[in-house]
């Protein structure tokens, strides 16, 4: 465990539910008497026992709650047995929730709940919950004003970029986002997996230029001609992915592509994209 400034402190959890198997980022926020835990990692015992002993090592404090970031496993999995071991509530967003129910067969309702406010205070330390759609349609930031931190859950991973993949991820809300978290100005970033990020401001802009950059990208690969999202992403992502990663190039591409259907710079015509205004 690792305390990043006073009243918040850090555990990266082993994560075996995603490629490309990166440890998930969880977050105590509070003191030696209570706390509240930002994300569980997904459930596993390497999880499981990471987080009991950095809570035995926080002095173990009574755990008043849990927040998920958004509903995916490497960040909610461990809901059950977080709420059986501290007998903590559980909370995640509306929206994710929902998700969460679709995806689920064990009953959701009884471990997550909504939250009905949008902030809390624990410890010294009073924080903001902010609606941060893009990654999923839930997903929830955390802002800690005192100290200009943000928990930027999966809309800001260290070291890397976030991935923004239909239907749960939306590139327009995205960007949308990426601009209202820089318009915070914050100094730190803590991002669901990585390192933190201290220049939060030109890594932020880098983020949104990025999208900038491929969204070009797929509307110049289509000045050749309509193509299908595979054949886009083999133009895009030729020299990053390899072929056995592909699929995941193409489901990027999709998100590209959803979001500029929706600007109306391109349409789709039986599975192929066109720019509009070419036939
Ligand atoms: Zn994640």
């Amino acid at each position: 465990m690792e305390q990043i400034i006073a009243g918040i402190f850090r555990s990266e959890v082993p994560s075996l539910t995603l490629p490309p198997y990166q440890g998930t980022q969880c977050y105590w926020i509070g003191d030696a008497h209570d706390v509240v835990l930002v994300d569980t990692g997904d459930g596993s015992p390497g999880a499981q026992s990471v987080l009991e002993e950095d809570w035995h090592h926080l002095g173990r404090p009574k755990v008043l709650a849990v927040f998920a970031t958004h509903h995916h496993d490497d960040h909610s999995g461990g809901g059950a047995w977080a709420k059986a071991r501290w007998g903590a509530r559980l909370y995640m967003n509306a929206p994710d929730l929902e998700r969460l129910r679709e995806r689920r067969r064990d009953p959701v309702d009884s471990l997550w709940q909504p939250y009905a406010s949008d902030a809390f205070t624990v410890g010294n330390m009073g924080v903001t919950l902010i609606n941060a759609p893009g990654h999923t349609p839930g997903q929830w930031n955390f802002w800690l004003p005192a100290h200009r931190v943000l928990l930027a859950g999966d809309n800001v991973l260290g070291n890397t970029t976030s991935v923004i993949l239909p239907p749960d991820g939306d590139m327009g809300l995205y960007l949308g986002t990426l601009a209202s978290l820089r318009n915070l100005r914050p100094r730190l970033l803590l991002p669901g997996h990585g390192d933190l990020v201290a220049d939060a401001d030109a890594y932020l802009s880098r983020y949104i230029t990025h999208r900038q950059e491929r969204s070009q990208e797929i509307l110049s690969a289509l000045a050749q001609g309509p193509r299908e999202p595979n054949s886009i992403a083999r133009v895009i992502y030729r020299d990053i992915l390899p072929p056995e990663k592909m699929w995941l190039g193409e489901w990027m591409v999709k998100g590209h592509l959803d979001w500029l259907s929706r600007q109306q710079l391109v349409v789709e015509d039986n599975g192929r994209f066109r720019k509009v205004g070419q036939s």
